[in-house]
């Protein structure tokens, strides 16, 4: 029965998903709130209910089962939000953790200047003005639709030349005035850009002088580097080995947008992977980028809507060997999902240099001393979050009625499973249900539900992604204790024993 039911079930399928449908799905079903809504949110931050927390629970858990409990070369740790400002300084990001910011004057709009994209529009090798737009899958078309609109109001005749968007920061400081603003759509408003620190400041202590300044710290990874010690001196990791993090991460982006795909309070899952100096880091950059792929396929997300991009060495830190983005297509265009960083042993030099301390490993072989580079897989836990409900949403039509269905790995629902007494008025079918649904839950989330007709609530549960449900009828009360267990993607239903509900439910879950 087992194996029929594994078959029948269909693959994640892409969905059209639009991020109206998916933020409407997540207020009215309770995944996410805007902040502090009461008092009309706070642009950048968000809050997850009660279903939203279960998932985001359900992906960090996956995580750490994989990343830190099934390898025997990783450890984690959890280390303080605030830190010692010194960290900030060694690390670079007091100095240089900045984007690149321009101002609107007249609306006084605020955006980030690699997000601003212009081009100058010209009519027959006569440049005529320039255009402006936010970064969107949909720039270039309303690029040059702007471009054509311009042409008609000058009422110029000739051909159009190919648009070609650069983003602010390639802009002339002679362009600056002719740039129209997005806000406005006329010239002249737009500031040169600037750099703009995007640590969260705050004071530790009762004094509010220059010498309190803390940081909110704006990615984990610097506490596996400043612990690096600690945890080779407290545990036995030989080289190579990890060390992993989960937390909250906080970042003043200038102007956060895409639902929770960039926020301002985030959560990060990072790990430093050290390996010897000598070692061939170009095979375990290319390992992670693979495990890290290979991680987010069997949680759920299509192989399909994933791509890599290798950042130019051009444009990467001096210290950096190359990075490597695993990028998933959001509804608003291919972006970053996890970013994969070769970093040499910049991050462990650092904090030698500043500190005074030896953060080194003594290799039992050579019987010398060495400070191990790192490979950085870091990823955000609120990015995997929405590409596994876009990759999860769907519309289809199950006995001549619409239905909106989550299709969530089981492994993330945030239900498991949903238990159905078949009526109400029946005492003893209702104890029976009852009490397979205290034994179920003793393992599981599971929900529930007596009111309404079988179908509304398998509906219910379908929308948010519960993969089973079970229902106990007269046939378990009168005959032989057997429920039926329906599946979410297949609705095919099986009856079973409840002991084989368990095992079945066990496999189908956790995988074992
Ligand atoms: P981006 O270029 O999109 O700003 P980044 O390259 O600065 O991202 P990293 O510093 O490499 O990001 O952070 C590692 C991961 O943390 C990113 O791949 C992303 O998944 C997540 N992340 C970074 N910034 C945010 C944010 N503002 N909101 C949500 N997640 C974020």
């Amino acid at each position: 029965m087992a194996e029929e039911n594994q078959a029948a079930v269909s693959p994640l399928a892409s969905s059209n998903v639009t991020m109206d449908m998916l933020v409407s799905l997540c207020k009215r079903r309770g995944f996410v709130f805007p902040s502090s809504e009461i008092y009309g949110g706070l642009n950048g931050f968000f809050d997850y209910g009660p279903l939203g927390s279960e998932l985001r629970r359900n992906i960090r858990n996956a995580w750490w089962e994989d990343m830190v409990h099934r390898r025997d070369d990783i450890v984690g740790i959890d280390c303080s939000i605030i830190s010692h400002p010194k960290v900030w300084e060694a690390s670079g990001h007091v100095g240089g953790f900045s984007d690149p910011m321009v101002d609107c004057k007249e609306s006084k709009q605020r955006y980030r200047a690699d997000q601003l994209f212009f081009a100058p529009v010209v009519v027959a090798g006569e440049k005529i003005g320039y255009v402006s737009v936010l970064e969107d899958a949909k720039m270039q078309t309303e690029a040059e639709e702007q471009a054509n609109s311009l042409k008609r109001k000058l009422a110029k005749q000739g051909a159009l030349e190919p648009i070609v968007l650069q983003d602010y920061t390639n802009a002339k400081p002679d362009e600056y005035a002719l740039i129209p603003s997005p806000a406005t759509g006329k010239p002249g408003s737009l500031t040169a850009p600037r750099d703009f620190n995007l640590m969260f400041e705050t004071h530790v202590g009762a004094m509010r002088d220059e010498s309190a300044v803390a940081y909110l710290r704006p990615e984990t990874a610097q506490g596996m580097f400043f612990n690096f010690k600690n945890v080779v001196d407290t545990t036995r990791v030989k080289l190579p080995f990890g060390i992993a993090q989960i937390g909250r991460s906080f970042r003043n982006e200038i102007t956060p947008r895409n639902f929770v795909f960039r926020s301002r309070e985030f959560e990060q899952m990072e790990m430093e992977y050290f390996i010897h100096p000598t070692a061939d880091w170009q095979k375990e950059h290319r390992a992670w980028i693979d495990w890290c792929k290979n991680w987010l396929v069997s949680i759920g997300l299509p192989a399909a809507r994933l791509s890599e991009y290798d950042h130019p060495k051009a444009k990467l830190a001096f210290y950096s060997r190359g990075t490597t983005d695993i990028m998933f297509e959001y509804p608003f265009g291919v972006q970053e999902l996890w970013g994969i960083a070769a970093r040499g042993d910049y991050d462990l030099q650092q904090h030698i240099k500043f500190s005074g301390k030896a953060l080194d490993y003594f290799e039992e072989a050579t019987k010398s001393k060495v400070v191990p580079h790192v490979i950085e897989p870091a990823v955000g836990v609120d990015r995997i979050f929405l590409a596994v409900l876009c990759s999860a949403y769907y519309e289809d039509v199950v006995e001549g009625e619409k239905r909106t269905v989550l299709r969530l790995h089981p492994r993330l629902a945030p239900v498991k499973c949903g238990v159905f007494p078949l009526v109400k008025n029946k005492p003893e079918l209702l104890a029976h249900a009852e009490a397979l649904y205290k034994r179920l839950r003793r393992k599981w989330n599971v929900f529930w539900d007596v009111s309404g007709a079988i179908g509304r609530r398998y509906r219910r549960m379908d929308e948010i992604g519960t993969p089973f449900c079970v229902t106990v009828d007269f046939d378990t009360i009168e005959k032989d204790g057997s429920v039926t267990l329906r599946d979410r993607d297949t609705t095919q239903q099986v009856r079973l024993s409840e002991d084989e509900l368990v095992a079945e439910l066990s496999r189908r879950i956790d995988g074992v």
